[in-house]
Protein backbone atom coordinates (compact mmCIF):
# COMPACT_ATOMS: atom_id res chain seq x y z
CA UNK A 1 0.00 0.00 0.00
CA UNK A 2 2.86 2.84 1.02
CA UNK A 3 4.85 1.96 -2.21
CA UNK A 4 1.27 2.79 -4.12
CA UNK A 5 1.34 6.00 -2.56
CA UNK A 6 4.67 6.79 -2.84
CA UNK A 7 4.57 5.98 -6.32
CA UNK A 8 1.46 8.52 -7.03
CA UNK A 9 3.33 11.31 -4.81
CA UNK A 10 6.30 10.89 -6.80
CA UNK A 11 4.64 11.22 -10.03
CA UNK A 12 2.35 13.94 -9.01
CA UNK A 13 5.41 15.86 -7.89
CA UNK A 14 7.17 15.11 -11.14
CA UNK A 15 4.36 15.90 -13.52
CA UNK A 16 4.00 19.33 -11.48
CA UNK A 17 7.29 20.00 -11.95
CA UNK A 18 6.58 19.41 -15.18
CA UNK A 19 3.84 21.24 -16.31
CA UNK A 20 4.90 25.19 -13.64
CA UNK A 21 8.10 25.08 -13.01
CA UNK A 22 9.50 23.98 -16.69
CA UNK A 23 12.07 21.96 -15.39
CA UNK A 24 12.98 18.88 -18.10
CA UNK A 25 11.34 15.89 -16.48
CA UNK A 26 12.73 13.42 -18.95
CA UNK A 27 16.07 12.49 -16.59
CA UNK A 28 14.12 12.24 -13.61
CA UNK A 29 11.58 9.60 -15.38
CA UNK A 30 14.64 7.98 -17.16
CA UNK A 31 15.91 7.05 -13.39
CA UNK A 32 12.65 6.43 -11.73
CA UNK A 33 12.18 3.71 -14.75
CA UNK A 34 15.27 2.47 -14.19
CA UNK A 35 14.52 2.17 -10.39
CA UNK A 36 11.47 0.06 -11.41
CA UNK A 37 13.30 -2.27 -13.24
CA UNK A 38 15.70 -2.60 -10.46
CA UNK A 39 12.96 -3.20 -8.14
CA UNK A 40 11.02 -5.59 -10.46
CA UNK A 41 14.62 -7.71 -10.29
CA UNK A 42 14.78 -7.54 -6.46
CA UNK A 43 11.08 -9.79 -6.25
CA UNK A 44 12.13 -11.85 -9.00
CA UNK A 45 15.15 -13.23 -7.07
CA UNK A 46 13.20 -13.35 -3.49
CA UNK A 47 10.83 -15.13 -5.20
CA UNK A 48 13.32 -17.71 -6.35
CA UNK A 49 14.89 -17.92 -3.22
CA UNK A 50 11.11 -18.28 -2.16
CA UNK A 51 10.38 -21.35 -4.23
CA UNK A 52 8.88 -24.69 -3.59
CA UNK A 53 7.60 -22.77 -0.57
CA UNK A 54 6.23 -25.50 2.00
CA UNK A 55 2.36 -25.67 1.38
CA UNK A 56 1.73 -26.45 5.09
CA UNK A 57 -0.88 -28.97 4.35
CA UNK A 58 -3.79 -27.70 7.12
CA UNK A 59 -6.05 -30.03 6.76
CA UNK A 60 -4.46 -33.61 5.66
CA UNK A 61 -5.98 -35.57 3.01
CA UNK A 62 -6.81 -39.01 3.26
CA UNK A 63 -7.79 -41.87 0.31
CA UNK A 64 -11.23 -41.65 1.67
CA UNK A 65 -11.83 -38.22 0.28
CA UNK A 66 -10.84 -39.60 -2.92
CA UNK A 67 -13.93 -40.68 -4.62
CA UNK A 68 -14.09 -43.11 -7.71
CA UNK A 69 -10.04 -44.01 -8.90
CA UNK A 70 -9.97 -47.44 -6.97
CA UNK A 71 -7.96 -48.47 -9.25
CA UNK A 72 -4.96 -45.48 -9.24
CA UNK A 73 -6.09 -45.30 -5.20
CA UNK A 74 -4.97 -48.90 -4.83
CA UNK A 75 -1.66 -49.18 -7.10
CA UNK A 76 -0.35 -46.15 -5.29
CA UNK A 77 -1.18 -47.25 -2.05
CA UNK A 78 1.10 -50.34 -2.97
CA UNK A 79 3.65 -48.35 -4.28
CA UNK A 80 3.71 -46.42 -1.13
CA UNK A 81 3.74 -49.21 1.09
CA UNK A 82 7.58 -48.81 -0.07
CA UNK A 83 8.12 -46.19 2.11
CA UNK A 84 5.69 -47.52 5.02
CA UNK A 85 7.40 -50.41 5.39
CA UNK A 86 10.90 -49.43 4.70
CA UNK A 87 12.82 -51.92 6.57
CA UNK A 88 11.53 -55.37 4.73
CA UNK A 89 12.02 -53.67 1.59
CA UNK A 90 15.71 -53.00 2.63
CA UNK A 91 16.05 -56.87 3.87
CA UNK A 92 15.07 -57.83 0.75
CA UNK A 93 17.23 -55.90 -0.89
CA UNK A 94 14.75 -53.96 -3.05
CA UNK A 95 15.65 -51.23 -5.05
CA UNK A 96 13.36 -47.91 -3.32
CA UNK A 97 10.79 -46.23 -5.30
CA UNK A 98 11.86 -42.14 -6.65
CA UNK A 99 9.15 -41.43 -8.59
CA UNK A 100 5.56 -42.22 -9.48
CA UNK A 101 4.05 -40.15 -12.23
CA UNK A 102 0.05 -39.88 -12.08
CA UNK A 103 -1.37 -38.78 -15.93
CA UNK A 104 -4.82 -38.02 -16.55
CA UNK A 105 -7.18 -34.88 -17.88
CA UNK A 106 -6.98 -32.23 -15.15
CA UNK A 107 -8.97 -32.11 -12.06
CA UNK A 108 -9.71 -35.61 -11.78
CA UNK A 109 -7.78 -35.93 -8.00
CA UNK A 110 -4.32 -36.13 -8.94
CA UNK A 111 -3.06 -33.38 -6.74
CA UNK A 112 -5.26 -34.85 -3.86
CA UNK A 113 -3.84 -38.33 -4.39
CA UNK A 114 0.08 -36.99 -3.63
CA UNK A 115 -1.29 -35.21 -0.59
CA UNK A 116 -2.88 -38.21 0.46
CA UNK A 117 -0.09 -39.94 -0.27
CA UNK A 118 1.69 -37.66 2.15
CA UNK A 119 -1.13 -38.47 4.77
CA UNK A 120 -0.76 -41.93 4.68
CA UNK A 121 3.16 -42.03 4.87
CA UNK A 122 3.43 -39.55 7.26
CA UNK A 123 5.29 -37.48 5.26
CA UNK A 124 5.88 -34.08 4.71
CA UNK A 125 4.22 -32.56 1.81
CA UNK A 126 5.49 -30.12 -0.69
CA UNK A 127 4.03 -28.90 -3.82
CA UNK A 128 5.27 -27.15 -6.86
CA UNK A 129 4.55 -26.43 -10.12
CA UNK A 130 6.50 -27.31 -13.52
CA UNK A 131 5.54 -23.90 -14.75
CA UNK A 132 6.74 -22.13 -11.41
CA UNK A 133 10.68 -23.22 -12.95
CA UNK A 134 10.47 -21.55 -16.52
CA UNK A 135 12.27 -18.36 -15.93
CA UNK A 136 14.26 -15.41 -18.15
CA UNK A 137 17.25 -16.11 -16.73
CA UNK A 138 19.25 -19.74 -17.25
CA UNK A 139 19.77 -21.57 -14.47
CA UNK A 140 17.04 -20.10 -12.30
CA UNK A 141 14.90 -23.02 -13.00
CA UNK A 142 17.70 -25.46 -11.82
CA UNK A 143 18.58 -23.64 -9.05
CA UNK A 144 14.59 -24.01 -7.66
CA UNK A 145 14.64 -27.62 -8.36
CA UNK A 146 17.87 -27.83 -5.96
CA UNK A 147 16.30 -25.45 -2.87
CA UNK A 148 13.41 -27.68 -3.89
CA UNK A 149 14.75 -30.46 -2.37
CA UNK A 150 17.21 -29.00 0.05
CA UNK A 151 14.04 -27.90 2.02
CA UNK A 152 12.49 -31.11 1.26
CA UNK A 153 14.84 -32.73 3.40
CA UNK A 154 15.03 -29.90 6.16
CA UNK A 155 11.33 -29.84 6.54
CA UNK A 156 11.11 -33.34 7.23
CA UNK A 157 14.05 -33.30 9.88
CA UNK A 158 12.67 -30.39 11.85
CA UNK A 159 9.07 -31.83 11.94
CA UNK A 160 10.72 -34.90 12.62
CA UNK A 161 9.80 -36.96 9.96
CA UNK A 162 11.69 -39.46 8.38
CA UNK A 163 10.15 -39.17 4.87
CA UNK A 164 9.15 -35.74 2.28
CA UNK A 165 7.02 -36.14 -0.80
CA UNK A 166 7.48 -33.44 -3.49
CA UNK A 167 4.65 -33.44 -5.73
CA UNK A 168 5.22 -31.47 -8.95
CA UNK A 169 2.31 -30.30 -10.84
CA UNK A 170 2.13 -29.88 -14.87
CA UNK A 171 5.66 -32.25 -15.34
CA UNK A 172 5.63 -31.63 -18.79
CA UNK A 173 6.24 -27.77 -18.68
CA UNK A 174 10.14 -29.06 -17.81
CA UNK A 175 9.80 -32.61 -18.51
CA UNK A 176 9.75 -32.03 -22.37
CA UNK A 177 11.69 -33.66 -24.77
CA UNK A 178 15.53 -32.18 -24.20
CA UNK A 179 17.10 -30.63 -27.40
CA UNK A 180 13.59 -29.42 -28.73
CA UNK A 181 13.20 -26.20 -26.77
CA UNK A 182 15.38 -23.22 -28.01
CA UNK A 183 15.28 -22.44 -24.53
CA UNK A 184 18.10 -24.14 -22.81
CA UNK A 185 16.82 -23.52 -19.51
CA UNK A 186 14.02 -26.15 -19.80
CA UNK A 187 16.67 -28.63 -20.17
CA UNK A 188 19.03 -27.46 -17.32
CA UNK A 189 15.91 -27.49 -15.20
CA UNK A 190 15.49 -31.17 -16.37
CA UNK A 191 19.07 -32.73 -15.94
CA UNK A 192 18.91 -30.80 -12.43
CA UNK A 193 15.83 -32.91 -11.47
CA UNK A 194 17.40 -36.40 -12.65
CA UNK A 195 20.31 -35.03 -10.48
CA UNK A 196 18.40 -34.88 -7.82
CA UNK A 197 16.91 -37.90 -8.53
CA UNK A 198 19.61 -40.23 -9.08
CA UNK A 199 21.10 -38.90 -6.10
CA UNK A 200 18.64 -40.33 -3.56
CA UNK A 201 19.54 -43.77 -1.72
CA UNK A 202 17.44 -46.24 0.29
CA UNK A 203 19.76 -45.40 3.31
CA UNK A 204 19.57 -41.82 2.96
CA UNK A 205 17.19 -40.28 5.95
CA UNK A 206 14.51 -38.53 5.44
CA UNK A 207 13.74 -40.46 2.26
CA UNK A 208 12.36 -38.04 -0.22
CA UNK A 209 9.87 -39.80 -3.00
CA UNK A 210 8.64 -37.46 -5.98
CA UNK A 211 5.52 -37.54 -7.44
CA UNK A 212 4.14 -35.71 -10.73
CA UNK A 213 1.58 -35.15 -12.52
CA UNK A 214 0.88 -34.05 -16.05
CA UNK A 215 -1.67 -34.70 -19.29
CA UNK A 216 0.88 -35.49 -21.54
CA UNK A 217 3.11 -38.45 -21.30
CA UNK A 218 3.49 -38.60 -24.77
CA UNK A 219 5.61 -35.89 -24.74
CA UNK A 220 7.54 -36.52 -21.73
CA UNK A 221 11.67 -36.92 -22.67
CA UNK A 222 12.30 -41.14 -22.00
CA UNK A 223 14.88 -40.37 -19.93
CA UNK A 224 12.13 -39.06 -17.25
CA UNK A 225 10.63 -42.21 -17.58
CA UNK A 226 13.80 -44.86 -17.01
CA UNK A 227 14.15 -46.83 -14.16
CA UNK A 228 14.95 -45.61 -10.88
CA UNK A 229 13.28 -42.09 -12.02
CA UNK A 230 9.83 -42.51 -12.79
CA UNK A 231 9.33 -46.34 -12.15
CA UNK A 232 5.19 -46.01 -11.85
CA UNK A 233 3.30 -44.43 -13.78
CA UNK A 234 -0.52 -44.86 -12.08
CA UNK A 235 -3.49 -43.56 -14.70
CA UNK A 236 -6.10 -40.78 -12.92
CA UNK A 237 -8.63 -41.04 -15.82
CA UNK A 238 -12.42 -39.04 -15.69
CA UNK A 239 -14.45 -40.98 -13.35
CA UNK A 240 -17.46 -43.36 -14.75
CA UNK A 241 -20.83 -43.77 -13.48
CA UNK A 242 -19.78 -45.11 -10.06
CA UNK A 243 -17.05 -42.78 -9.68
CA UNK A 244 -19.05 -39.52 -10.73
CA UNK A 245 -21.66 -41.02 -7.97
CA UNK A 246 -18.96 -41.92 -5.44
CA UNK A 247 -17.38 -38.25 -5.77
CA UNK A 248 -20.51 -36.40 -5.54
CA UNK A 249 -21.69 -38.63 -2.13
CA UNK A 250 -18.17 -37.17 -0.76
CA UNK A 251 -18.17 -33.36 -1.89
CA UNK A 252 -21.88 -33.41 -0.37
CA UNK A 253 -21.60 -35.19 2.83
CA UNK A 254 -22.88 -32.96 5.57
CA UNK A 255 -25.06 -30.45 3.23
CA UNK A 256 -28.57 -30.39 3.65
CA UNK A 257 -29.97 -31.88 0.04
CA UNK A 258 -33.39 -32.04 -0.22
CA UNK A 259 -35.11 -35.09 0.50
CA UNK A 260 -36.15 -36.52 -2.81
CA UNK A 261 -32.94 -35.42 -4.46
CA UNK A 262 -31.36 -38.08 -6.77
CA UNK A 263 -27.84 -38.31 -6.40
CA UNK A 264 -27.49 -41.11 -8.81
CA UNK A 265 -29.73 -39.10 -11.66
CA UNK A 266 -27.27 -36.47 -11.12
CA UNK A 267 -24.15 -39.07 -11.73
CA UNK A 268 -25.70 -40.14 -14.86
CA UNK A 269 -26.65 -36.61 -16.15
CA UNK A 270 -22.61 -35.34 -15.86
CA UNK A 271 -21.14 -38.04 -18.45
CA UNK A 272 -17.34 -36.62 -18.89
CA UNK A 273 -17.09 -34.09 -15.80
CA UNK A 274 -13.61 -34.38 -13.52
CA UNK A 275 -14.17 -34.65 -10.18
CA UNK A 276 -12.50 -30.39 -10.29
CA UNK A 277 -16.19 -30.09 -12.21
CA UNK A 278 -18.16 -31.80 -9.92
CA UNK A 279 -16.79 -30.01 -7.24
CA UNK A 280 -17.97 -26.56 -8.86
CA UNK A 281 -21.48 -28.11 -9.41
CA UNK A 282 -22.07 -28.96 -5.94
CA UNK A 283 -20.72 -24.88 -5.00
CA UNK A 284 -22.97 -23.63 -7.92
CA UNK A 285 -26.09 -25.78 -6.59
CA UNK A 286 -25.43 -24.55 -2.90
CA UNK A 287 -24.92 -20.69 -4.14
CA UNK A 288 -28.39 -21.66 -6.26
CA UNK A 289 -30.11 -22.62 -2.84
CA UNK A 290 -28.71 -19.29 -1.52
CA UNK A 291 -29.85 -16.88 -3.88
CA UNK A 292 -33.29 -18.69 -3.93
CA UNK A 293 -32.80 -18.34 -0.01
CA UNK A 294 -33.88 -21.76 0.49
CA UNK A 295 -32.54 -23.88 3.14
CA UNK A 296 -32.23 -27.30 0.92
CA UNK A 297 -30.30 -28.03 -2.12
CA UNK A 298 -32.60 -29.32 -4.39
CA UNK A 299 -32.70 -31.50 -8.06
CA UNK A 300 -33.81 -28.50 -10.07
CA UNK A 301 -30.77 -26.26 -8.69
CA UNK A 302 -28.50 -29.12 -9.67
CA UNK A 303 -29.81 -29.48 -13.27
CA UNK A 304 -29.65 -25.59 -13.98
CA UNK A 305 -25.91 -26.07 -12.22
CA UNK A 306 -25.19 -28.78 -14.54
CA UNK A 307 -25.95 -26.93 -17.51
CA UNK A 308 -23.82 -23.55 -15.77
CA UNK A 309 -20.69 -25.95 -15.11
CA UNK A 310 -20.89 -27.29 -18.96
CA UNK A 311 -22.09 -24.08 -20.67
CA UNK A 312 -20.59 -21.46 -18.79
CA UNK A 313 -22.37 -17.98 -16.95
CA UNK A 314 -25.52 -16.59 -18.06
CA UNK A 315 -24.67 -13.82 -20.32
CA UNK A 316 -25.93 -10.84 -19.87
CA UNK A 317 -26.75 -10.85 -23.96
CA UNK A 318 -30.68 -10.47 -24.79
CA UNK A 319 -31.30 -11.72 -28.02
CA UNK A 320 -34.26 -9.92 -30.30
CA UNK A 321 -37.55 -11.76 -30.00
CA UNK A 322 -37.30 -12.79 -33.79
CA UNK A 323 -33.82 -14.00 -32.53
CA UNK A 324 -35.22 -15.91 -29.57
CA UNK A 325 -38.02 -17.49 -32.29
CA UNK A 326 -34.94 -18.49 -34.32
CA UNK A 327 -32.78 -20.34 -31.36
CA UNK A 328 -35.76 -22.46 -29.89
CA UNK A 329 -36.77 -23.71 -33.32
CA UNK A 330 -33.07 -24.77 -33.54
CA UNK A 331 -33.39 -25.97 -30.58
CA UNK A 332 -36.16 -27.92 -31.02
CA UNK A 333 -34.70 -29.45 -33.84
CA UNK A 334 -31.74 -31.15 -32.48
CA UNK A 335 -34.15 -32.34 -29.92
CA UNK A 336 -36.68 -33.52 -32.32
CA UNK A 337 -33.80 -35.58 -34.35
CA UNK A 338 -32.04 -37.07 -30.36
CA UNK A 339 -35.92 -38.25 -29.42
CA UNK A 340 -36.72 -39.91 -32.88
CA UNK A 341 -33.08 -41.52 -32.71
CA UNK A 342 -32.94 -42.45 -28.81
CA UNK A 343 -36.25 -41.86 -27.18
CA UNK A 344 -35.89 -40.64 -23.78
CA UNK A 345 -32.63 -38.65 -24.37
CA UNK A 346 -33.82 -35.10 -24.02
CA UNK A 347 -33.09 -33.86 -20.48
CA UNK A 348 -34.08 -30.16 -21.30
CA UNK A 349 -34.11 -27.61 -24.07
CA UNK A 350 -33.18 -24.06 -23.09
CA UNK A 351 -32.96 -20.46 -24.57
CA UNK A 352 -30.92 -18.65 -21.89
CA UNK A 353 -27.94 -17.30 -23.44
CA UNK A 354 -24.99 -19.35 -21.76
CA UNK A 355 -21.15 -18.76 -22.49
CA UNK A 356 -21.30 -18.76 -26.27
CA UNK A 357 -24.47 -20.49 -26.84
CA UNK A 358 -27.73 -19.17 -27.12
CA UNK A 359 -29.65 -22.11 -26.08
CA UNK A 360 -29.29 -25.81 -26.05
CA UNK A 361 -30.50 -29.38 -25.27
CA UNK A 362 -28.97 -31.31 -22.77
CA UNK A 363 -29.47 -34.76 -24.07
CA UNK A 364 -29.50 -37.74 -21.28
CA UNK A 365 -26.30 -40.17 -21.87
CA UNK A 366 -27.87 -43.87 -21.45
CA UNK A 367 -24.41 -45.08 -20.24
CA UNK A 368 -21.08 -43.74 -20.25
CA UNK A 369 -20.01 -44.63 -23.60
CA UNK A 370 -16.47 -45.73 -25.11
CA UNK A 371 -17.05 -47.52 -28.37
CA UNK A 372 -19.49 -46.00 -31.05
CA UNK A 373 -20.29 -48.22 -33.79
CA UNK A 374 -21.76 -47.00 -37.65
CA UNK A 375 -25.35 -45.81 -36.57
CA UNK A 376 -24.37 -44.64 -33.62
CA UNK A 377 -21.96 -41.68 -34.74
CA UNK A 378 -24.34 -41.41 -38.07
CA UNK A 379 -27.12 -40.69 -35.33
CA UNK A 380 -25.19 -37.95 -33.69
CA UNK A 381 -24.21 -36.11 -36.83
CA UNK A 382 -28.10 -36.20 -37.37
CA UNK A 383 -28.24 -35.07 -33.87
CA UNK A 384 -26.10 -31.93 -34.55
CA UNK A 385 -27.93 -31.32 -38.18
CA UNK A 386 -31.52 -31.18 -36.74
CA UNK A 387 -30.71 -27.37 -35.48
CA UNK A 388 -30.24 -25.74 -38.74
CA UNK A 389 -31.94 -27.91 -40.46
CA UNK A 390 -34.94 -27.18 -38.88
CA UNK A 391 -34.41 -23.26 -38.93
CA UNK A 392 -34.52 -24.10 -42.69
CA UNK A 393 -38.03 -25.98 -42.77
CA UNK A 394 -39.72 -23.17 -40.76
CA UNK A 395 -38.11 -19.73 -41.98
CA UNK A 396 -36.42 -21.20 -45.67
CA UNK A 397 -33.02 -20.26 -44.35
CA UNK A 398 -29.89 -20.60 -42.14
CA UNK A 399 -28.31 -18.60 -39.77
CA UNK A 400 -24.63 -18.25 -38.15
CA UNK A 401 -25.89 -20.18 -35.03
CA UNK A 402 -24.95 -23.56 -36.38
CA UNK A 403 -21.27 -22.98 -36.38
CA UNK A 404 -20.59 -25.08 -33.47
CA UNK A 405 -22.71 -28.07 -34.77
CA UNK A 406 -21.16 -27.61 -37.46
CA UNK A 407 -17.57 -28.71 -35.86
CA UNK A 408 -19.44 -31.18 -34.02
CA UNK A 409 -20.39 -33.05 -37.12
CA UNK A 410 -17.52 -32.75 -39.02
CA UNK A 411 -15.60 -33.81 -36.09
CA UNK A 412 -17.39 -36.88 -35.80
CA UNK A 413 -18.05 -37.52 -40.04
CA UNK A 414 -13.86 -37.79 -39.60
CA UNK A 415 -13.81 -40.22 -36.81
CA UNK A 416 -16.07 -42.08 -39.18
CA UNK A 417 -13.47 -42.05 -41.92
CA UNK A 418 -10.34 -42.50 -39.58
CA UNK A 419 -11.99 -45.16 -37.82
CA UNK A 420 -12.11 -47.26 -40.82
CA UNK A 421 -16.16 -46.65 -41.14
CA UNK A 422 -16.30 -45.05 -44.09
CA UNK A 423 -17.42 -46.31 -47.83
CA UNK A 424 -13.29 -45.81 -48.63
CA UNK A 425 -12.77 -49.22 -45.69
CA UNK A 426 -9.66 -49.68 -43.68
CA UNK A 427 -7.41 -46.40 -43.86
CA UNK A 428 -3.73 -44.97 -41.77
CA UNK A 429 -4.81 -42.17 -40.49
CA UNK A 430 -1.19 -40.78 -40.44
CA UNK A 431 -0.92 -41.84 -44.71
CA UNK A 432 -4.45 -40.32 -45.69
CA UNK A 433 -4.17 -37.36 -47.92
CA UNK A 434 -5.89 -34.53 -46.79
CA UNK A 435 -7.71 -34.57 -49.95
CA UNK A 436 -9.20 -37.72 -49.75
CA UNK A 437 -10.00 -37.08 -46.03
CA UNK A 438 -12.11 -33.94 -47.13
CA UNK A 439 -13.86 -35.32 -49.81
CA UNK A 440 -15.28 -38.32 -47.93
CA UNK A 441 -16.46 -35.68 -44.73
CA UNK A 442 -18.08 -34.05 -47.09
CA UNK A 443 -19.36 -36.86 -48.68
CA UNK A 444 -20.88 -38.26 -44.94
CA UNK A 445 -21.94 -34.42 -44.17
CA UNK A 446 -24.20 -34.42 -47.37
CA UNK A 447 -25.05 -37.40 -47.07
CA UNK A 448 -26.81 -37.12 -43.38
CA UNK A 449 -28.16 -33.49 -44.25
CA UNK A 450 -30.23 -35.15 -46.50
CA UNK A 451 -31.08 -38.02 -43.98
CA UNK A 452 -31.54 -35.24 -41.13
CA UNK A 453 -33.73 -33.10 -43.66
CA UNK A 454 -36.00 -36.18 -44.11
CA UNK A 455 -36.27 -36.96 -40.18
CA UNK A 456 -37.50 -33.66 -39.45
CA UNK A 457 -39.68 -33.16 -42.80
CA UNK A 458 -43.13 -34.56 -40.75
CA UNK A 459 -42.81 -31.98 -38.47
CA UNK A 460 -42.02 -28.85 -40.28
CA UNK A 461 -45.40 -27.32 -39.36
CA UNK A 462 -45.59 -27.94 -35.87
CA UNK A 463 -42.08 -26.34 -34.83
CA UNK A 464 -43.52 -23.07 -34.61
CA UNK A 465 -45.81 -23.82 -31.99
CA UNK A 466 -44.37 -25.76 -29.54
CA UNK A 467 -41.24 -23.49 -30.60
CA UNK A 468 -43.29 -20.25 -29.18
CA UNK A 469 -44.02 -21.88 -25.72
CA UNK A 470 -39.94 -22.53 -25.72
CA UNK A 471 -39.97 -18.51 -25.82
CA UNK A 472 -42.14 -18.23 -23.49
CA UNK A 473 -41.12 -20.80 -20.41
CA UNK A 474 -37.70 -20.44 -21.67
CA UNK A 475 -36.93 -23.78 -20.28
CA UNK A 476 -38.91 -26.86 -21.15
CA UNK A 477 -38.47 -29.96 -19.22
CA UNK A 478 -37.55 -33.40 -21.31
CA UNK A 479 -41.65 -34.88 -20.08
CA UNK A 480 -43.71 -32.10 -21.59
CA UNK A 481 -41.58 -31.80 -24.76
CA UNK A 482 -42.07 -35.59 -24.91
CA UNK A 483 -46.16 -35.00 -24.60
CA UNK A 484 -46.32 -33.02 -27.41
CA UNK A 485 -43.97 -35.00 -29.45
CA UNK A 486 -46.14 -37.84 -28.80
CA UNK A 487 -49.20 -36.15 -29.36
CA UNK A 488 -48.01 -34.69 -33.05
CA UNK A 489 -46.84 -38.58 -33.90
CA UNK A 490 -50.40 -39.43 -32.58
CA UNK A 491 -52.28 -36.78 -34.93
CA UNK A 492 -50.07 -38.00 -37.58
CA UNK A 493 -50.64 -40.98 -37.61
CA UNK A 494 -54.54 -40.62 -37.15
CA UNK A 495 -54.40 -38.56 -40.80
CA UNK A 496 -52.36 -41.05 -42.05
CA UNK A 497 -55.50 -43.60 -41.32
CA UNK A 498 -57.84 -41.68 -42.78
CA UNK A 499 -56.12 -41.15 -45.95
CA UNK A 500 -55.06 -44.60 -46.42
CA UNK A 501 -58.30 -46.09 -45.00
CA UNK A 502 -59.99 -45.15 -48.06
CA UNK A 503 -58.06 -46.80 -50.78
CA UNK A 504 -57.11 -49.98 -48.60
CA UNK A 505 -59.03 -53.01 -48.99
CA UNK A 506 -60.48 -54.92 -45.87
CA UNK A 507 -57.95 -57.34 -46.05
CA UNK A 508 -55.01 -54.65 -45.07
CA UNK A 509 -57.49 -52.43 -42.49
CA UNK A 510 -57.61 -56.16 -40.73
CA UNK A 511 -53.72 -56.55 -40.77
CA UNK A 512 -52.93 -52.75 -39.96
P1 LIG B 1 -5.78 -32.50 -10.61
O1 LIG B 1 -4.58 -32.33 -9.75
O2 LIG B 1 -5.91 -33.86 -11.20
O3 LIG B 1 -5.92 -31.43 -11.64
P2 LIG B 1 -7.11 -31.84 -8.20
O4 LIG B 1 -6.65 -32.91 -7.28
O5 LIG B 1 -6.38 -30.55 -8.13
O6 LIG B 1 -7.07 -32.36 -9.69
O7 LIG B 1 -8.67 -31.64 -8.01
C1 LIG B 1 -9.25 -30.36 -7.87
C2 LIG B 1 -10.46 -30.44 -6.97
O8 LIG B 1 -11.46 -31.23 -7.56
C3 LIG B 1 -10.18 -31.10 -5.64
O9 LIG B 1 -9.77 -30.16 -4.71
C4 LIG B 1 -11.52 -31.72 -5.28
O10 LIG B 1 -12.36 -30.77 -4.69
C5 LIG B 1 -12.10 -32.07 -6.61
N1 LIG B 1 -11.81 -33.46 -7.00
C6 LIG B 1 -11.14 -33.86 -8.09
N2 LIG B 1 -11.10 -35.20 -8.17
C7 LIG B 1 -11.75 -35.67 -7.09
C8 LIG B 1 -12.04 -36.99 -6.61
N3 LIG B 1 -11.64 -38.08 -7.27
N4 LIG B 1 -12.74 -37.10 -5.45
C9 LIG B 1 -13.16 -36.00 -4.80
N5 LIG B 1 -12.92 -34.74 -5.20
C10 LIG B 1 -12.22 -34.57 -6.33
MG1 LIG C 1 -4.12 -30.16 -9.62
ZN1 LIG D 1 -27.21 -26.06 -32.58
Amino acid sequence: MMKEWLIGIGLAVVIFAGLFLNVNVLPILFLAGLAFVAWFMMERRTAVAGAGRETPVKHQVSFDQIGGQENAKRELREALDFLKYRERIKTLGIRPLKGILLTGPPGTGKTLMAKAAATYTDSVFLAASGSEFVEMYVGVGAQRIRELFRKARQLAKKENKDSAIIFIDEIDVVGGRRGQHSHQEYDQTLNQLLTEMDGMSTTQSPLVLVIAATNRVDILDPALLRPGRFDRQIKVDLPDKEGRLHILQILTAGKPLSENLNLEHIARETFGFSGAQLESLVNEAAIAALRAGSNQITQEMFRDSVDKVLMGERTGRRPTDDELQRVAVHELGHAIVSELMRPGTVSHITIAPRGNALGFVRQIPEADRYLYTLEQLQEQINVALGGCLAEEHHYGNRSTGAQNDFVQASSLARTIVTCGLSRIGIVDEEHLPENVLDTEVRHILAEQERITREILRPYREDIAQFAFDIVREESVDGSVFRDWLSSIQDKKEQGEMKSSEAHRTPETVLLA
